[in-house]
Formats: structure tokens, C-alpha cells, sequence
């Protein structure tokens, strides 16, 4: 049988503080191990700590509001257990790493990557590992499988690495009392009278009476990529 809180085993993790275990979580999400995933595993405990959270079901008893869309940001829905797709995330595009984690009370810890901690990160890298990382990750130029293993290994190596670091030397931890938005609300489902699939009724336009879906609209909508949130056309 399933268990019905999929998160006992992370939530004893937590507990423990077992930054490690929780890295190897963060990784089975995230698919790779760099040193940002690790700075979220770490920001997710920090605040979860912080805020003496024990458990979260992912019903929006707790939100993460996250100021960027990368490494850093699977760390924290791993071990924050705040999602995409639970509604517990709530992103603002405005590109710093940082997150604030809150109870639906309002009583939240925002936990904020030091900006001198992000130079000293650059400056102890390896030369070898930010040559890579340029060429494969920044330029997207061709690289051979070796130097694809050689970048996941250095990578993996800086992940661990950012276990060590003293919490005060990454970290800006701040308590503050935040206005939580409401939970989030159910909309009733549509058919698009030209695909006929099914669509959320507040997403769907009308014509001539009858809904259509953004796409068979070729109507404005936002759209979230790597890039942040972009108003695109379908
Ligand atoms: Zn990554
Ligand atoms: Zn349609």
C-alpha cells in the first residue's frame, strides 16, 4: 500500500538535518548534481528549520515564494515539499536566489544567498570546471561525451562541497510577517469547440458563444521558460 504522507522519509531527513541524504533526493528531481541544487537543499532546511515547520502535506499549508527559476529552485521544492504542481510555489520572476518560506498565518523566513558568498563561490572554482561549464552550459557548443562525464563530475564534486559551508556564510536569514495569497481555487472545465480537448474555463475565450482554448485562439498568454515569464502568442 501507498503511504498516505510520501514525505515521512525527507521529514526525517529534515530532522535529522541530514543535508547529504537530502542532496541525493534533490538529485533523483533535478537529474544532475551542481552546486546551485545544493545551495537549495541547503536554503529549504535552513528555512524549514527557521520556521520549526514538522510537516507538509503539499495542501498549500505552507508556500515557498521564489525569486528564480534554476538549479537552486529544485532544491527547494525537494525539500520544502512547495511545488509547481502543488501549488505551494509561488514564482517571482525578478532573478535573485533567494526564497521566502511562509505558514498560512504569514509567519515566514526569507533565506537570502549572500552576494559576497556567490563572488567567493566563483573565485574557488576550478578553472577547469568553469571553462566547462562555459563552454556547455553558457555557450551550448559542441562538447565530447568526456567532457560532458568531466563537467557532471566536477559539478557533483562542488554539490557536496556546498554541504560545508557555514550557514551564516551562505545565507541572510530574515523573520519577517508576510500576507499570504488565498489558496488557490478550482476552476470548472471547458471543451474548445475546435480541438476538443479539455480546458480550465478561466483560460478558455469565447466565440460566437462558444469556448475556444488559447492555442485553437492563437491568443496572448504568459509562458514560463528558462528565460523567466514571457507574454508569448500561441
Ligand atoms: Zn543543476
Ligand atoms: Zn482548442
Amino acid at each position: 500500500m501507498l503511504n498516505p504522507k510520501p514525505r515521512t522519509t525527507v521529514e526525517e531527513l529534515i530532522r535529522q538535518g541530514d543535508a547529504l541524504a537530502l542532496l541525493q533526493k534533490a538529485g533523483e528531481l533535478h537529474g544532475h548534481f551542481c552546486p546551485f541544487l545544493a545551495l537549495g537543499v541547503r536554503a529549504g532546511l535552513t528555512a524549514i528549520q527557521a520556521l520549526g515547520i514538522q510537516e507538509n502535506l503539499g495542501m498549500e499549508e505552507v508556500v515557498a515564494i521564489l525569486e528564480c527559476n534554476n538549479c537552486f529552485s529544485d532544491g527547494i521544492q525537494a525539500v520544502t515539499g512547495c511545488t509547481f504542481g502543488n501549488n505551494a510555489l509561488i514564482y517571482r520572476d525578478v532573478g535573485k536566489t533567494a526564497v521566502t518560506l511562509a505558514r498560512r498565518d504569514g509567519t515566514a523566513v526569507r533565506v537570502a544567498l549572500r552576494a559576497e558568498y556567490v563572488e567567493t563561490f566563483r573565485q574557488n572554482l576550478p578553472e577547469e570546471a568553469s571553462a566547462l561549464f562555459r563552454k556547455i552550459v553558457q555557450e551550448h557548443q559542441e562538447a565530447t561525451p568526456e567532457e560532458h562525464r568531466r563537467l557532471m563530475e566536477l559539478w557533483t564534486e562542488a554539490s557536496y562541497q556546498q554541504l560545508h559551508v557555514p550557514e551564516g556564510e551562505l545565507f541572510a536569514v530574515q523573520h519577517m510577517t508576510i500576507t499570504v495569497p488565498p489558496r488557490s481555487r478550482i476552476f470548472a472545465s471547458v471543451r474548445c469547440a475546435i480541438c476538443g480537448e479539455s480546458v480550465m474555463e478561466t483560460r478558455a475565450r469565447v466565440r460566437d458563444g462558444q469556448f475556444i482554448c488559447i492555442p485553437c485562439a492563437q491568443a496572448e498568454h504568459y509562458r514560463l521558460t528558462g528565460n523567466g515569464i514571457a507574454v508569448e502568442v500561441a
